[in-house]
């Protein structure tokens, strides 16, 4: 997918300048709305994410339901959800798992996280909990907490 990211406020700017007569409180109520949908893992009534752009109109749909179109090329997409869309590329929505075999873990927003790709702070490594089977979920659950975080800090730490 091509999608331009762009803010409501923009986006309804342009849109109001092609299409004067329709009500600009309304498209950003729609707008925000489908956006939320959107953040809550609502899906097209085929299985793809929403298009939030054209779901304010159209009622939540996917880019290829509404237009027909199979990818997007120059269209425009809400910017935070163009940036959830590219965070959670590949990853499994919880309510898309069989809940027999859920397991792992997943991100406040119900997303899979790939613990192999969590970074190991140093402090970890020092840590007489570093790989113990039991801790990692824990341990892993606290790095992945703190990813933006410039320094780490851990409650269970235990030198080795
Ligand atoms: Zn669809």
């Amino acid at each position: 997918m091509g999608f331009i990211p762009i803010t409501i406020d923009d986006f309804v700017k342009i849109h109001l300048k092609h299409n004067p007569s329709e009500n600009e409180a309304e498209i950003k109520k729609n707008l925000k709305s489908a956006l939320n949908d959107y953040k809550n893992g609502v899906k097209c009534s085929c299985g793809s994410d929403i298009w939030v752009i054209g779901s304010a109109w159209a009622g939540n749909s996917c880019f290829t339901c509404i237009t027909g179109e199979s990818h997007s090329t120059d269209d425009y997409e809400i910017d935070s959800a163009v940036k959830k869309m590219e965070s959670t590329k590949g990853r499994r929505h919880i309510n898309d798992i069989d809940p027999a075999k859920i397991s792992g873990f997943f991100s406040d927003d119900g997303y899979e996280i790939n613990s192999d790709l969590i970074k190991k702070p140093s402090l970890c490594l020092v840590c007489a909990k570093n790989d113990d089977p039991n801790e990692e979920m824990l341990c892993n659950m606290n790095r992945y907490d703190q990813k933006d975080e410039i320094e780490f800090k851990c409650f269970a730490f235990c030198k080795k």
